[in-house]
């Protein structure tokens, strides 16, 4: 399996630290809000790629973490007049709620920020020890020019970046470079204590802290949206390396980012959504297809067409998918050996899971992977009627439900037929009568009656009617 990294800028060879293992680590959001659709890339994208993992065999040791401490939280706890705390779980839950619609798995480990501050206050108190930190009234910093690699993950060169940076009149950094590790509390500001100040950490510690603690000093994989680059990750960079002197994760994978009609999502704009918002107006699994159409480092852009178009795609896998269960639950297949014709078409079948294998190992290439499951769908379509054996209905059935299963699609659900799809199937039904096949004939009636279809024969011809 090739995954491309950050890091080298180059699709490399995915091997992990153990074999048989991933540590894989995603930055989480900030709760203080609903999820915005947006957030809901990353989530769907490597759970899925997790999904993945696991179904060749890894055992993943999953953790994402969420940041309930930061001054959105603050801010909003303020507007409302709660504490912090309130507002963070009331929107942790509501982020647990949108991931379950998503089909997003619970992580294997979900620490959230503010139970973890004992681990930052150590490490923080390590890079001092270690000279890579220092304290003035109270806050602390890193000196950056103290880890020679920093840039290395953006490709930004810290004289360039100190150029372009200014030191406020009310920070007392030795270097417009340095970052802040910890920070005296303000009147009003949820605190702990330090030995440096009552106050709190800064954003970037706690990631290199929790990812440490739930999965080591070193890492397989670390993951998050490509606006994380710098300078969340490459201070988690610095921080983690200076204090542990190793290489912190060796593959870094970064989704691109969601435009909404081709403009950067905004509030000002008009042009933002919520998670919930648009689950009001789509099944949340065409939200997950749809992510997972695109590969996942090209830009993405959400528009009402695109999402439409998403829908009927998903529609008509899960329409073959409950053609073929149909097919599977009636009587009318035959209870024979597979045919030399059907071998063949079997062939064919397994030849199209081996390009999904194949695009799936290419940087995980969602898009094309989908494809093959779109030709197996065709090759279902055209092959498997009640004249086929049962065997052969079961063995791509099975393979279609799999390839979905992986992506974190659920094919069980029953969507709506969409209009072509009917007309197909009244089409064949009459052509079934025709033929005196009234066994295919009732069985394409009692098909579109469990989806909710109603068909009336009528001297004209057949009308039908979603009921
Ligand atoms: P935040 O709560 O802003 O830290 O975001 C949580 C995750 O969502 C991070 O991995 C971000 O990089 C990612 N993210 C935020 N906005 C977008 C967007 N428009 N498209 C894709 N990913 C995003
Ligand atoms: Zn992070």
């Amino acid at each position: 399996m090739r995954i491309y990294n950050t890091l080298t800028q180059k699709k490399e060879e995915f091997i992990p630290l153990e074999e048989g293992k991933v540590r894989m680590y995603v930055c989480g959001p900030t709760v203080y809000n609903f999820v915005h659709i947006g957030n809901a890339r990353p989530a769907i994208i490597f759970d899925s790629f997790r999904r993945y993992l696991e179904y060749v065999g890894y055992q993943v040791n999953f953790v994402t973490n969420f940041t309930d401490v930061d001054d959105k939280i603050i801010k909003k706890a303020n507007e409302e007049g709660v504490s912090a705390t309130e507002i963070s779980e009331r929107y942790i839950k509501e982020f647990r709620t949108d991931m379950d619609a998503l089909n997003v798995k619970e992580a294997t480990v979900h620490p959230k920020a503010t139970q973890e501050i004992d681990g930052m206050i150590e490490m923080i108190g390590d890079l001092i020890k270690k000279g890579h930190a220092y304290e003035k009234n109270g806050t602390v910093y890193f000196k950056t020019r103290s880890f020679p690699d920093y840039g290395k993950l953006s490709k930004k060169k810290i004289d360039d970046l100190e150029a372009g940076a200014r030191i406020a009149v009310s920070e007392e950094k030795e270097d417009p470079m340095d970052f802040v590790l910890w920070k005296p509390k303000k009147e009003g500001e949820p605190f702990w204590t330090s030995p440096w100040s009552e106050g709190r950490p800064g954003w970037h510690i706690e990631c290199s802290v929790m990812s440490r603690k739930y999965l080591g000093e070193q890492i397989d994989i670390h993951a998050g949206g490509e606006d994380l680059i710098f300078p969340h990750h490459e201070n988690e960079i610095a921080q983690s390396e200076a204090c542990n002197e190793k290489e912190f994760a060796r593959y870094w994978m970064h989704n691109a980012f969601l435009n909404i009609d081709n403009k950067k999502m905004s509030k000002s704009e008009g042009n933002f959504f919520t998670v919930r918002e648009i689950c009001e107006q789509y099944d949340p699994q065409v939200v997950r297809f749809f992510m997972l159409n695109s590969h996942y480092r090209s830009p993405l852009n959400f528009s009402k067409d695109l999402m439409e178009a998403a829908k009927n795609s998903l529609t008509r896998i899960l329409t073959a998918v409950g053609q073929l269960e149909f097919l599977l639950s009636g009587n009318s297949l035959a209870e024979t050996k597979i045919t030399e014709q059907e071998s063949e078409f079997l062939k064919d079948a397994q030849g199209l899971h081996e390009k999904y294998k194949v695009a799936m190992d290419d940087d995980f290439n969602t898009a094309d992977a989908i494809a093959a499951i779109f030709e197996l769908v065709k090759l279902a379509n055209t092959n498997c009627s009640s004249d086929s054996s049962r065997a052969f209905v079961q063995e791509v059935y099975e393979l279609i439900v799999k390839l979905c299963d992986i992506l974190g699609i659920f094919t069980k659900k029953e969507e709506e037929l969409l209009d072509a799809d009917i007309e197909k199937l009244i089409e064949e039904r009459q052509t079934a009568r025709k033929n005196k096949n009234f066994q295919r004939s009732d069985e394409i009636r009692n098909l579109l009656l469990d989806q909710g279809i109603v068909l009336e024969d009528t001297r004209e011809g057949v009308r039908w009617k979603r009921s």
